[in-house]
């Protein structure tokens, strides 16, 4: 493919718009209201023909970045042509996380409601660093968060706020702060007085752990990563070990971080029995239910939250399972104070014009926090209302559920992980196939080719085994919307049918490599071509 980098040549726009655009100030509404229209429209067209285009794009690393002109326009380009280009470009290029096929990490859906939410936050382009900045920013989240923790079950007393990501590292620092280490003062470096600080967590723990670990200066050899029972949930008799051996050798345990729904394989950690460790030790507790929590609104899922009601701090990432685009994590405490006294910033510009009592959410994160999260959330919540929530996630279960079962009855596939949720562990293991290397090799074939097929996009993970050693893992993570059980049988004549071919390839001489090139090739034939947008010289 020929490289389209060149500053040269500029649209020309058409005469009234090159004004309007070369001039300043924005465009007009009347703008606004074309394009805007023009926009919804193609994405309309897209949600309804999204099962056109391969859910993993076929492109090559580097590829768009050859595609698009390297410099900035130097004159004002219409945006019916912006639009237009936008959305010939972006399905044919992107990975499509609202397709049905989408099956890979956490599955997840921007909601029609949601998307429109979106769009009205831009319109609003709010900030909630200060309650005056934005009052209905700052409230309507207070009634959103006070919504979902509601739908959740979960204390009344609970205060919650809306981050972009799940907020480990706010709640840690406030864990921090509650130790009464005055290390928002006086820090962590060449004290004396500070001996080495613990948090704890499973081997299973997200990433997102380690990362608050290192940015908070503790260092990753505070974070002990402990092992998982055979339902991978963090081990508590090996949690008190842990801890009675660090207060024996004089660090100092803060905080045990559990997870209520693993991102590998959706295991539950025994919260409750973790909150009364962390009791007896005086230990924060943050729970992690990114995922899982979200399932505590389906009344026989309510389970998902025991032992939460006593956390010190808790995420649920609603855009995860509920319908929101990223960017709505919750974090919910039962200590305010900390967070307040750990990230509040007396600063002239942020005084607090409205008096002491009013709430500035910028008091209480790492961030000024900016925009309107709440409203796409709330409108979400609106429009499917409790009922409608609760069949959706059930669906997802349901269809988990099946999936499950049918790898179960299989002689070739085996299940590697529990189900609790709408995530399946699972491999082919055919009869008769010990080598775990080559079990390995096989399952990432299998892989390689459902994904090059354009269809469905499945990811994998590796389980660790009562032998110190990892097993190769596909998932099916199931929670898109979208996603219906014909999808979930396709998916499975699908795997059957490549794991046949790739095993009777195997046994007539026929290399990978054909094979691969022949699911390429039938993938891109049935697949709109892309750039079909026209790029200037
Ligand atoms: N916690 C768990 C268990 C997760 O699976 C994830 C992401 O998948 C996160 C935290 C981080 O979530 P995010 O970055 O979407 O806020």
């Amino acid at each position: 493919m020929s490289s389209l980098r060149s500053c040269g040549g500029a649209a020309i726009p058409l005469a009234d718009e090159a004004a309007a655009a070369s001039s300043p100030g924005d465009l007009d509404p009347e703008a606004f209201r074309r394009c805007g229209i023009q926009l919804v429209e193609g994405i309309a067209d897209y949600l309804a023909h999204i099962e056109a285009y391969p859910v993993l794009p076929t492109v090559a690393p580097g590829e768009i970045f050859q595609q698009l002109p390297s410099c900035v326009p130097e004159q004002a380009e219409p945006l019916e042509q912006v639009v237009a280009e936008a959305l010939s470009l972006l399905p044919a290029t992107t990975t499509h996380w609202q397709a049905p096929g989408y099956l890979a990490y956490f599955s997840v859906t921007s909601s029609v409601p949601a998307m429109l939410g979106k769009l009205l936050e831009a319109a609003l382009n709010p900030s909630r660093m200060l309650w005056r900045a934005s009052p209905v920013a700052t409230e309507l989240e207070q009634v959103t968060v006070a919504w979902v923790r509601q739908l959740l079950g979960l204390p009344d007393d609970l205060f919650g706020m809306i981050h972009a990501n799940s907020a480990v590292l706010p709640a840690l620092v406030a864990a921090l702060e509650a130790r009464d280490l005055h290390i928002r003062e006086r820090g962590l470096a060449g004290r004396p007085d500070v001996p080495r600080l613990r948090l704890y967590a499973s081997q299973q723990a997200h990433a997102s752990v380690a990362k608050a670990t290192i940015a908070l200066g503790l260092g990753l050899e505070s974070l002990c990563l402990l092992p998982v029972d055979e339902r991978y949930r963090l081990r508590v008799d090996a949690l008190e070990a842990a801890i009675a051996h660090d207060l024996q050798e004089g660090v100092l345990p803060v905080a045990v971080i559990a997870t209520v729904g693993t991102t590998a394989t959706t295991s539950v950690d025994p919260v409750a029995e973790i909150a009364a460790l962390c009791q007896r030790y005086r230990l924060w507790l943050h729970v992690d239910g990114a995922y899982a929590i979200n399932t505590a609104i389906v009344p026989e899922l309510r389970s998902a939250i025991a032992g939460c009601q006593s956390a010190d701090s808790l995420t649920v990432n609603p855009h995860k399972l509920l319908g929101v685009p990223t960017g709505c994590s919750l974090l919910y405490t039962r200590h305010p104070v900390f967070l307040k006294r750990a990230w509040s910033i007396q600063a002239a510009y942020l005084a607090h014009p409205d008096g002491d009592g009013v709430l500035d959410l910028g008091d209480y994160s790492l961030s000024l926090p900016h925009g309107m999260p709440a409203l796409a959330l709330w409108m979400t919540l609106r429009t499917f209302g409790r009922t409608g929530l609760i069949a959706r996630i059930r669906e997802c279960m349901r269809l988990a559920r099946l999936v499950a079962d049918w790898i179960d009855a299989s002689p070739d596939f085996e299940r590697l992980a529990p189900t609790p949720f709408s995530v399946v562990c699972f491999r082919l293991h055919p009869p008769l196939l010990d080598n775990e290397d080559q079990l390995t090799a096989l399952n990432a074939q299998l892989l390689r080719h459902i994904n090059a097929q354009g269809r469905f996009f499945l990811s994998h993970t590796m389980l660790p085994t009562r032998q110190g050693d990892h097993t190769y893992t596909l998932r099916i993570a199931i929670g898109n919307m979208r996603t219906t059980q014909a999808h979930i049988e396709a998916l499975w004549q699908d795997l059957q049918q490549a794991a046949h071919a790739i095993l009777t390839a195997g046994a007539s001489g026929v290399t990978e490599g054909q094979l691969w090139q022949d699911l390429q090739q039938a993938a891109q034939e049935s697949l709109p071509s892309i750039f079909s947008f026209s790029r200037k010289a």
